[in-house]
């Protein structure tokens, strides 16, 4: 394997590291062996799968590298071993002519470079390979004798499948019958020849069939795939006929009844012959190239009518594929790119409990890692007992963990059946695990808190959450520096950071040592830095620090919305309850926090450390525009030219008119009051004086924001 070769890799060492975590292998490989066989039944045999194929595939990984770190306990018979699928008693049994084959999966970038490896490996040298889109449907084994289609079978158990062949004659787009020019591809024409191919439901029929379904009180399909599998297994042919099912095909059973010897010329000729064969194919020569197809089907995978689950890549030349050969349940010359799964199974370690700056306490998932979605998953949030109890996860249980996109991981839920027998189910502590006083629990509310005002936890927390970006935006005091300083008992409360200086900072002991054993400091450079993002925090708007001293249930909106109608900390703390209520957004819940909060003594005390220490606890008055008398309200100003006099740009002349009340225009008409032009005015001032509007120079224009009078329109002007 070409472990660290590619960083998305992570799937077989997942599956490596888990079962690595098997306390007793051989329990774990019999559990992992019937639950795996359970849920292929559910999902071939029922077409209702009670998993989804990303937590399904999961436990087959899982299962695999306990066999590969296990051989003492081979079984021909485990479903690693054999190809998936079930012979059903209503439909005869066909046994194929030559076996129908699984593909082996390459879970991320670096499984399907180790495939083509195997292939250089092989041949000496990369050879052509086909990149085929990898459809979501049901395997079919179509025969045509005489160039007529007189059998159709499902896969199967991959040696015998079902008789399927009234159901397939309803598939629309099949051809009964091959085209004439068909013959001319066949070794022998008047042999029987036997196609490959998928039966598939195009998702726009499926969510047909599902809403009919849900209308008329059924049961809907879990998905496309099991919607094709379940309609082409109907006891009655009428039924599948009224399901809209598509075909692509892209393989034979036997080779030498081609007259050609590659794939490549096979996808062609099946297209000749009469056949839906999928356009999104490529003759590939290089690894690039096929890196290339995999992520370009990545990318188009949700545009597509139908659903694919990856892309099969195959070695082209037929007489190469032979050479290759087969394991028992899957061809070596082709493999499954599959995309990267949604959902993965793995090892539920430990369940801890986090204590929030408001003490609230928050059950955490602690995983055993996984990558699932293109990252590494090795925490989930569990939010709170009543969620751990209804999902019923258990420490030691193997859950199914869900993270789509950029969505935040969550715990789905357990595998009961790998449960070990001692896992207990769990229950919040009764105590706060940073400080170890007794936790409350609200009547009424979802969460356990702590309330000690002196618990460590929550102080780090509030200690991070004063730093953070929304609140004081202390660029660089992170949690491991915020963590050395609570530890060295230099920082208790928001108020100590601005007692902090750059010397005291840069010998701040790391907690780690150098390689020659002495402790590591933070070092002069960081600890300026420090600083500067220190002080510069004390000037923030007054919003921000209330959002800052995180009062509970007081979010940005709630501190903006406080800060406008009180712009000073001393305004806000003379504000009765009531008053506080009144503001817009903020309401008696709040109210009442805020309220409290700014009376209890100790946050008082920081308060007034706060302002000591020079942090600002008031907005500055605001913009004069307030204030100052309207005068100007109604008169229209355009500027033009440099004002070289005061300097000021236009934009800013511009704010200090529409501060008086006026409107400030771009361009010149006959509403125009007034034209300020400064140097090198052009075309506006012949316009203004075209239309006959007065114009100002400069020295009027500060004349006005000076004194905040209007200009006398009338023989006032100076042209
Ligand atoms: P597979 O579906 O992953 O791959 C083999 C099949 O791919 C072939 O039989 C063929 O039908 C199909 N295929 C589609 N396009 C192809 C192409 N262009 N060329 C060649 N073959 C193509 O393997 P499988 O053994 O049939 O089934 C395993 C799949 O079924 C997995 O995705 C697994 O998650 C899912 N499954 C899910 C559950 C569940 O409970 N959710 C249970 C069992 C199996």
């Amino acid at each position: 394997m070409t472990e660290g070769r590619n960083p998305e890799q992570g799937s077989l060492l997942d599956a490596q590291a888990l079962a690595a975590t098997a306390a007793d292998p051989r329990t774990r490989i019999e559990e992992l062996r019937r639950e795996i066989e359970h849920h292929s039944y559910l999902y071939y045999a029922k077409d209702a799968p009670a998993i989804s194929d990303g937590a399904f595939d999961s436990l087959v990984h899982e299962l695999r590298a306990l066999e590969a770190a296990h051989p003492e306990f081979y079984d021909p018979n485990s479903p690693t071993q054999r190809v998936g699928g079930y012979v059903g008693e209503q439909f005869a049994p066909i046994r194929h002519e030559r076996r129908m084959y699984s593909l082996d999966d390459a879970m991320d970038e670096g499984e399907l470079d180790a495939w083509l490896d195997r292939v250089e490996e092989a041949f000496g040298g990369m050879v052509d390979v086909v990149c085929e889109l990898k459809i979501d449907g049901s395997s079919i084994a179509l025969t045509y004798e005489d160039g007529n289609l007189v059998r159709g079978a499902t896969r199967g158990d991959g040696t015998t499948g079902e008789d399927v062949t009234a159901n397939v004659r309803t598939v629309k787009d099949l051809p009964l019958r091959l085209r004439p020019d068909a013959r001319a591809g066949l070794a022998d024409p008047t042999r029987a020849i036997e196609l490959r191919g998928e039966v598939y439901m195009p998702k726009s029929s499926f969510n047909a069939l599902n809403a009919a379904a849900e209308a008329n009180g059924k049961q809907p399909f879990a998905n496309p795939r099991n919607a094709a599998a379940g309609s082409l297994r109907q006891k009655d042919p009428a039924v599948t006929a009224g399901r809209d099912l598509s075909t692509f095909l892209y393989a034979v059973a036997d080779e030498r009844a081609l007259s050609f010897g590659t794939q490549w010329e096979l996808l062609q000729w099946l297209s000749e012959a009469g056949f839906h064969v999928n356009p999104d194919v490529e003759l590939c020569r290089t690894r690039a190239d096929v890196h290339d197809f995999c992520r370009r089907a990545v990318e188009r995978r949700d545009s597509l009518p139908y659903e694919i689950d990856g892309v099969v890549v195959k070695v082209n030349s037929f007489s190469r594929q032979e050479e290759m050969g087969y394991t028992a349940r899957a061809p070596r010359w082709a493999i499954a790119f599959k995309f990267p799964p949604e959902e993965k199974t793995t090892l539920l370690r430990d369940i801890t409990v986090q204590v929030g700056r408001t003490g609230k306490l928050t059950p955490v998932a602690e995983l055993e890692p996984v990558r699932v979605a293109g990252s590494t998953v090795a925490r989930a949030t569990l939010h709170n007992e009543d969620e751990v109890q209804r999902k019923d996860v258990r420490v030691g249980d193997t859950v199914i963990v869900r993270k789509a996109g950029d969505v935040i991981p969550e715990v789905l839920g357990p595998v009961e059946a790998l449960r070990p027998a001692d896992a207990e189910p769990w229950a919040m502590p009764a105590t706060c695990p940073s400080c170890g006083s007794p936790v409350i629990r609200e009547e009424g509310e979802a969460d356990y808190r702590c309330i000690s005002i002196d618990c460590p936890a929550q102080a780090l927390e509030r200690l991070l959450h004063w730093a953070s970006r929304g609140a004081m935006d202390i660029d660089g005091m992170g949690e491991e520096i915020v963590s050395r300083l609570v530890e060295a008992g230099r920082v208790t409360d928001v108020a100590d950071y601005y007692t902090l200086d750059a010397v005291e900072l840069s010998l701040l002991d790391m907690g780690r040592v150098n390689k020659d054993g002495e402790p590591i400091r933070l070092g002069e450079t960081v600890a300026k830095k420090l600083v500067a993002a220190i002080d510069a925090s004390r000037t923030r708007p007054l919003a921000r620090t209330l959002f800052g001293l995180g009062m509970r249930h007081v979010g940005k909106t709630t501190a903006e919305a406080l800060a406008a109608r009180y712009p000073s900390m001393d305004a806000l703390v003379a504000a009765t309850e009531e008053d506080l209520a009144a503001v817009e957004g903020v309401g008696p819940k709040i109210a009442h926090s805020v309220h409290l909060f700014l009376r209890t003594p100790d946050n008082v005390a920081v308060i007034e450390r706060l302002r000591k220490h020079g942090v600002s606890l008031a907005d500055a008055a605001p913009d004069e525009a307030d204030e100052l008398p309207q005068a100007l309200a109604g008169l229209t100003f355009v500027l033009t030219g440099t004002l070289v006099q005061s300097g000021m740009t236009r934009d800013e002349a511009g704010a200090a008119l529409k501060a008086r009340g006026a409107k400030v225009s771009g361009s010149v008409s006959k509403k125009t009051s007034f034209v300020v032009a400064g140097e090198a005015a052009g075309s506006k001032y012949d316009k203004a004086v075209a239309l006959g509007v007065p114009v100002l120079d400069e020295a009027a224009l500060l004349r006005i924001i000076e004194t905040g009078e209007a200009p006398v329109a009338e023989g006032d002007a100076e042209a």
